[in-house]
């Protein structure tokens, strides 16, 4: 193999990199990214950067010593046996990877509407987070909390409008109405069960045809997989482009890693899409292996963390229909809990934390471990988890 082109600038990308290199690859790289900035960190944009504490998230990776080629403010735009099609022409390669991350999903109406996954949205919202502006954000999820987190720091009055029940739905269940109290607590207004019709000039029209006056309107309602550019190719999509165990496209030659791959998960028996940080650090070594035809798989406890209302909430693991939960620490009285997922047969599934970063920490090893545990032990938050394993 002579020549790997890599699609997507982003950590996925970059690590790609780094493991093919660290893997021994001496052959031609060539990076090719859409946006016109060199790769850079996302968890900071809707954190440091909408605060005021950061401009620049730029990846500490020297890609001039690691000998890329690199090819910014290019899009690929077609997928042929060998031939990436983009904006500025066709390449040839041996190896690819695809690591195009995902684009946040907008909402219908005339108004404006930002949106958070650049540095260029950053530095916008930022600029209208001013003190007295009424912030209206659409969607409580993890990007709707820390948004919302910041803009109220700035001062601004800030109306958080959610679909469903409670906050982090999507993600965590029922467990997210916890975190109800936070948005009273730092002076936001959550209005849940609120379903948004369109984004209008002046604020959102709600389905129930109450309006919400705004200054600046923030959509947070998720992502969807940036793979459009591959429908029609030989490469297969399902949420995303579908990948093995190894990482690998239905096309040879062609590996999938970071927020656009979703893989089979060995340990879980199903199939995962995780559009968090962890995930694009971490999967690129075993995409690298598979291209370069080493035998790796990629089967980790997936990670995530939000800052969020001065908290630091942190997951590991996956849920399933029918795990039960278990409690450790009161959320209503103790600012610090968990909440345990364990499996029929009382193996750890799943842990959320709300400032535990031990728990999270031991928990991930027991997921990892698979051994089961005395769930009375476990709902004792005085107990460390890893002494709740049984023998
Ligand atoms: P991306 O970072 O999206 O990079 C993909 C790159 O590919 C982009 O630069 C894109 O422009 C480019 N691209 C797309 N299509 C094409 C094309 N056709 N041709 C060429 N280039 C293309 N995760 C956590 O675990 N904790 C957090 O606290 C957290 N906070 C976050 C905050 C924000 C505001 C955002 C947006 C994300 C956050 N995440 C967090 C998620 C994490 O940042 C992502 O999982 C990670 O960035 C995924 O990396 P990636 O390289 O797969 O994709």
């Amino acid at each position: 193999m002579d020549h790997v082109v890599v699609v997507g600038a982003g950590l996925a990308g970059v690590r790609s990199i780094e493991a093919l290199r660290a893997h021994g690859f001496p052959g031609r790289i060539t990076l090719i990214g859409e946006e016109r900035h060199r790769p850079y960190d996302r968890p900071p944009l809707s954190k440091a950067v909408l605060l005021g504490a950061a401009d620049s998230t730029v990846v500490d990776s020297d890609l001039d010593a690691l000998d890329v080629r690199l090819c910014l403010g290019t899009a690929a735009k077609g997928l042929r046996r060998g031939v990436l099609e983009t904006t500025e022409g066709e390449l040839e390669y041996d190896g690819l990877v695809l690591a195009t991350g995902a684009s946040p999903i907008r909402l219908r109406g005339e108004g404006r509407q930002y949106v958070l996954r650049t540095i260029d949205d950053a530095l916008a919202l930022r600029e209208r987070l001013v003190p007295g502006a009424r912030v209206a954000v659409v969607g409580a999820g993890w990007i709707g909390a820390e948004v919302a987190t910041a803009a109220a720091r700035a001062g601004c009055s800030v109306t958080v409008v959610e679909a469903g029940e409670g906050p982090l739905a999507a993600a965590v269940g029922s467990v997210g109405c916890y975190t109800i109290p936070w948005y009273a607590q730092a002076g936001v207004e959550l209005r849940l069960g609120a379903k948004v019709g369109s984004v209008d000039p002046g604020g959102l029209t709600l389905m129930s045809g109450a309006h919400v006056t705004a200054d600046v309107v923030v959509t947070g309602v998720g992502v969807r997989p940036a793979v459009e550019w591959l429908k029609g190719s030989a490469v297969e999509l399902d949420d995303g482009v579908v990948v093995d165990e190894h990482l690998r496209t239905s096309l040879p030659g062609v590996v999938a890693v970071g927020d656009c791959a979703s893989w089979w998960s060995r340990r879980f028996g199903t199939r995962l899409r995780v559009e968090h940080w962890d995930t694009a650090l971490q999967a690129p070594d075993t995409a690298a292996a598979a291209l370069l035809g080493e035998d790796a798989v990629y089967d980790p406890v997936p990670y995530f963390w939000s800052e969020q209302f001065g908290h630091m909430v942190q997951f590991a693991g996956h849920t399933q229909a029918g795990d039960r939960m278990v409690q450790r620490g009161d959320p209503r009285s103790d600012g610090r809990w968990a909440m345990c997922w364990l499996t029929a047969d009382d193996r750890l599934a799943a842990i959320l934390t709300v400032d535990r970063p031990r728990d999270v920490v031991q928990g991930r090893r027991v997921v990892e471990g698979g051994r089961r545990l005395d769930p009375a032990r476990v709902s004792d938050p005085t107990v460390p988890l890893r002494d709740c394993i049984l023998t």
